[in-house]
């Protein structure tokens, strides 16, 4: 499978190499070329994670140096449960997909897992090493950090806007060292994404450092993230025969657009509704048709406070960027603080279930869709991270602690080790050394 900029239509990359650029030359994103096209057969016996996974992405890695080491990254990504909860049946069909059961309790372990893990791979007789250069709104650089942390062939920088990720998040972020190296950006995330731009932009920089991304527009994070929606609709269509509709917390639209793309591969899937915070561009381009990127806003779900959110390239060029397709492809709704505070209250009440404030934005959807349309189908909500990577929001909602999980209890308990900047690309030069 060939790789391709969504700017430059003769452009032409295979999968490792998408992958240690990160970003394209022209600065477009990487996109398949076209996508493999599955029957639900071909995932007969597919009944693991990992099984699943080495079907899905089997086409896309066909012909390089990584496939015959797919089996093995697979089952080295995919070794956390990430289970579908029922939450509701009867006529209204509620599951939740628990995406947060990794080491870092959150999503973007995933993608991370599998990309260090194809990394490492690539790089095992490579002189120097691959610098992987991170912006994080919170999630992302504590799961690229655990990611590859310790591995060989790889250094990972990692910048985060200081005092806008949770106390709990910042942990995670700082705890590393070692090949791990953590910058507290004065500024928004948007400014530390801008300067992982430049850095990439600026060739001499790009070249001495061997720089690569890790991003969510990093392709080798999006793809295995097509993986749990695999395998979640194909345990709902083996055992109901019917085609869920998933609601997904949405920043960057890293995690959405996976479930898109595997709507597009043949995956059994109905809706795809992106639930997003009071970071409304993306609503609001489906809305008027007018793609305005902004400033980002910041609110409770914080790891979704995006303003421009990057892989709208590759949805806009996936859909040609024909509004009316776009707009039969996705949904969006927005879901502002004080409705993020009432639904985590809510649910606690309902069920005694506790969920992190960016899921709460796809349960506040779910929950104000009318009758008819939960009805309808069965719908599976996405639960980005674990509700104690947020407890000074979620405690005070429901009144009482949230247990840590073992995994990031252990990292919390590490000294913090960060070095403060301000957003200026001589400033992270410095760094790079
Ligand atoms: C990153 C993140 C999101 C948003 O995912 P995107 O792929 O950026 O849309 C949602 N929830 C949590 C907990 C996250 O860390």
């Amino acid at each position: 499978m060939k790789f391709r900029s969504t700017r430059d239509p003769e452009s032409s990359a295979d999968f490792c190499t998408a992958l240690e650029r990160g970003i394209a030359p022209d600065g477009g994103l990487y996109v398949p070329v076209s996508l493999p096209r599955h029957s639900i057969d071909d995932f007969d016996g597919c009944d693991t994670l990992a099984t699943v996974a080495e079907c899905l992405l089997r086409p896309f890695v066909e012909g390089t140096a990584l496939a015959p080491e797919l089996a093995d990254i697979c089952s080295e990504s995919f070794s956390f449960p990430i289970p579908l909860l029922r939450l509701q049946d009867g006529p209204e069909q509620l599951s939740v997909l628990e995406l947060f059961h990794g080491p870092t309790a959150a999503f973007k372990d995933v993608g991370a897992r599998f990309l260090a893990a194809s990394l490492e791979r690539m790089n095992a007789d490579r002189e120097r090493p691959l610098t992987i250069l991170v912006a994080t709104s919170g999630d992302t650089g504590g799961a690229v950090a655990a990611a590859f942390h310790g591995r060989p062939n790889v250094r990972t920088v990692i910048l985060y806007p200081l005092g806008l990720v949770s106390p709990r998040q910042e942990k995670q972020l700082t705890c590393w060292g070692g090949n791990v190296t953590t910058l507290a950006v004065k500024g928004s995330f948007d400014d530390c994404q801008r300067l992982v731009k430049q850095a990439f932009a600026d060739p001499g920089l790009r070249e001495a450092h061997r720089l690569s991304s890790a991003n969510s527009i990093s392709i080798g994070r999006l793809l295995p993230q097509t993986v749990y929606y695999a395998f979640a609709s194909l345990s709902l269509w083996r055992s109901e025969a019917r085609r869920p509709g998933f609601i997904i917390p949405t920043g960057n639209l890293g995690n959405a657009q996976a479930c898109v793309w595997a709507r597009s591969m043949g995956l059994p899937i109905a809706d795809v509704i992106l639930a997003t915070n009071a970071n409304r561009p993306i609503p609001d381009f489906l809305e008027s048709g007018e793609w305005r990127p902004r400033d980002s806003l910041a609110t409770l779900a914080s790891a979704m406070d995006v303003g421009n959110p990057s892989n709208m390239e590759r949805l806009r060029w996936q859909f040609n960027d024909d509004i009316e397709a776009l707009r039969a492809a996705v949904g969006a709704i927005s879901v502002d603080d004080a409705q993020i505070r009432e639904q985590i209250a809510a649910e606690f009440q309902r069920n005694g279930r506790v969920w992190c404030p960016h899921t709460a934005t796809a349960m506040w959807v779910y929950r104000h869709f009318s009758e008819k349309r939960r009805a309808e189908k069965h719908w599976v909500v996405a639960a980005t991270a674990h509700p104690a990577k947020f407890e000074e929001i979620v405690e005070p909602l429901i009144g009482r602690s949230v247990e840590i999980p073992e995994q990031l209890a252990a990292l919390l308990e590490l000294p913090v080790k960060a070095t403060r900047i301000t957003p200026e690309l001589d400033q992270l030069t410095k760094v790079l050394g």
